[in-house]
């Protein structure tokens, strides 16, 4: 077995998606070559799954004609089912006119208006146009500028198809973190005096997703294992338009450019009194999924031949061919290259998707990561999808997560820099620490024959889908609670990696990151069966009711035993808007 080697830089970062690009950033900014820099990423820096971005990014541009850093705000919290802390929702809605701005000076070519000034289109939920965009290719615009950007400075090392494992904490002090280089097949200790977890989201739980095969929620997993609370993560968004049968994204933006969803009557079912009479297609997310689901079960919607799955369609053919192709040229070309469908001649068959996770790492406002007393835990900050701060609470607006990235990223690389730039040295942890994680890490090989990782997560997500989807019960949770807790006993005592080498071992990748998925689907489904309410993207069809008086609060899931997490509270910050009723 080899030791451990080590490497050390003053911060180091899980991911260079949006939120860990643009962290990098400020601290070269701010610090220049005074701070180094570790930026690590499973995958090449550039195919983090931000570059499938499509929509766009939400800020308030124009006060001038009727947009407010108050209307955003208040857009935000009433989307998120009022579980959002309002003290982080005003500083992310204001910091974010300059994020738009400093893009533009860094090359970005956002959309224009025909005046030359920057374009911005309506998304669900939000009262005024705010979401800002390049076509509807917006992250992977955003990743090339701020990629771009980073390349002006010294002082920082790219660290593409590394594996983080796990990261180190010990006495309350974050201490490092482990990788293995797939190129090497070896397992590093990264010493650091801060790291900002950018890992992403958790998308990959579920098989009809909206995300790319990396996105396994390795971030959530190491900070279970690490003893860090998860906030919230019985809250998973579902996207209403998932594109039948992939699951490709077709952007909220159709429906922001004036795309019209319409069940088997051919009625625009979202206009009716049950669904949202007022914002019709562009209602919140969780809104707009339920009402398609209950179309499809009710028997107003379609079935898919191959696949089985259920749908709705979605109508662009009124936007015209120009407007199309201007606004929504991938949304042409994936209809025509994954479903065979021109959207300028025909509707596209649509439905809900898993697309977010609201919940994610333990931070305050500021993206500190917090023990479950509250205590920071030093040295350690979250940003991206992977935090829950929590600025989304029971469900996200589109286009306010790529925003989110870059509030966070922002933050949280000012914070860690000037807290690296103070420290002399950076902690070290206990040699025993090293062998643990060798053990654990090479153990995974050891196993001769059994079942393949591959098996297991198909299991896992097949449960997802049924029992965590869009409508959950009490009965649907406690089977896939078993389900889960079974196929984690069988991961345990069965899985196995068929190839044994080191090189490039993506069999062994694969393994650990079912084991990570493993861990999020505990937390998330024991999450959802202890909150006896529906809010925002969590809708019992047993409690459909949101219930202020005991569920207006956060949940922190704790891990306390090989399958057991403990769960615990932590208030909501209401310093605006009492809860109201959500009308759209
Ligand atoms: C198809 C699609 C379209 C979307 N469109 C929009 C939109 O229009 N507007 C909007 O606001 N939001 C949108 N979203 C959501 C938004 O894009 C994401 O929430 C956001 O980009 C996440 O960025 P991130 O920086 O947190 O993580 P990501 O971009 O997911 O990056 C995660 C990084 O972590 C690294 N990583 C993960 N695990 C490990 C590990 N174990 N070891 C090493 N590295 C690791 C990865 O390699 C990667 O670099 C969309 C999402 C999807 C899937």
């Amino acid at each position: 077995m080899p030791l451990v080697e080590t490497i050390e830089h003053d911060v180091v970062i899980v991911g260079s998606g949006i939120a860990g690009l643009r962290a990098a950033i400020e601290i070269k900014r701010k610090y220049g070559d005074r701070v180094s820099v570790g930026l690590l990423s499973k995958i090449h820096l550039m195919r983090s799954h931000s570059v499938s971005a499509e929509g766009g990014t939400a800020a308030v541009l124009y006060p001038e004609e009727g947009d407010s850093f108050a209307l955003h705000a208040w857009d935000t919290v009433k989307g998120s089912d009022f579980l959002a802390d309002q003290d982080a929702v005003w500083l992310f809605v204001k910091l974010m006119p300059e994020e738009i701005r400093l893009l533009e000076h860094w090359g970005l070519p956002w959309s224009r208006r025909p005046d030359g000034r920057i374009a911005q289109r309506p998304f669900g939920g939000h009262s005024h146009p705010r979401a800002t965009f390049a076509a509807d290719k917006t992250g992977f615009f955003e990743m090339q500028t701020l990629y771009n950007k980073l390349l002006e400075y010294d002082n920082w090392e790219r660290y593409d198809e590394w594996f983080v494992t796990n990261i180190a904490v010990e006495e309350g002090t974050f201490k490092g973190l482990y990788a293995i280089n797939m190129r090497d097949g070896k397992l590093y200790y990264f010493k650091a005096k801060a790291g900002i977890i950018a890992a992403g989201g958790g998308g990959r739980l579920y098989n009809f997703t909206t995300y790319a095969h990396t996105v396994t929620g390795d971030g959530y997993a190491m900070a279970l294992r690490a003893g860090v609370p998860l906030k919230d993560p019985e809250f998973i968004q579902f996207h209403p338009t998932g594109l039948v049968p992939s699951g490709i994204l077709i952007t909220e933006g159709a429906r922001g450019e004036g795309g019209y969803l319409l069940n088997n009557k051919g009625e625009r079912f979202m206009l009716r009194k049950d669904c949202a009479p007022t914002k019709g297609e562009l209602a919140p997310r969780d809104i707009v999924s339920r009402c398609e689901m209950k179309e499809i079960l009710e028997g107003r919607g379609f079935v898919d031949p191959v696949s089985g799955l259920g749908y709705v369609l979605l109508d662009l053919r009124h936007l015209g061919e120009e407007k199309i192709n201007e606004r929504l040229p991938a949304v042409r070309e994936i209809a025509i290259r994954y479903a065979g469908i021109d959207p300028v001649e025909e509707p596209i068959p649509v439905r809900p998707v898993a697309h977010y996770t609201m919940g994610g790492i333990h931070t305050d406002k500021y993206y500190r990561v917090l023990d479950e007393q509250g205590r920071w835990i030093r040295g350690l900050f979250a940003a991206g999808e992977v935090a829950a701060a929590s600025v989304h609470g029971a469900n996200r607006l589109g286009s306010n997560s790529t925003a989110e990235c870059l509030t966070s990223g922002r933050i949280t690389g000012i914070l860690a820099a000037e807290y690296a730039a103070r420290l002399r040295d950076a902690p070290t942890v206990s040699p025993e620490r090293h062998q643990k994680e060798e053990d654990w890490v090479w153990g995974w090989l050891k196993r001769e024959s059994g079942v393949s990782a591959y098996e297991i997560r198909n299991r896992l997500r097949k449960t997802m889908g049924e029992d965590f989807y869009v409508f959950r019960t009490g009965d649907g949770m406690k089977r896939a609670l078993s389900t889960i807790l079974e196929l984690r006993k069988l991961a345990r005592e069965k899985m196995y990696v068929e190839d044994k080498s080191r090189i490039y071992n993506t069999d062994l990748q694969a393994a650990i990151e079912t084991i990570n998925l493993l861990d999020v689907a505990l937390a998330a489904v024991s999450a959802g069966l202890n909150r006896t309410e529906s809010r925002g993207a969590h809708y019992r069809l047993d409690y459909p009711k949101r219930d202020d008086e005991n569920w207006l609060k956060h949940s922190l899931i704790i891990r306390s035993g090989e399958d057991e997490v403990r769960i615990a509270y932590w208030p909501v910050t209401i310093n605006t808007w009492k809860p109201v009723e959500r009308k759209y």
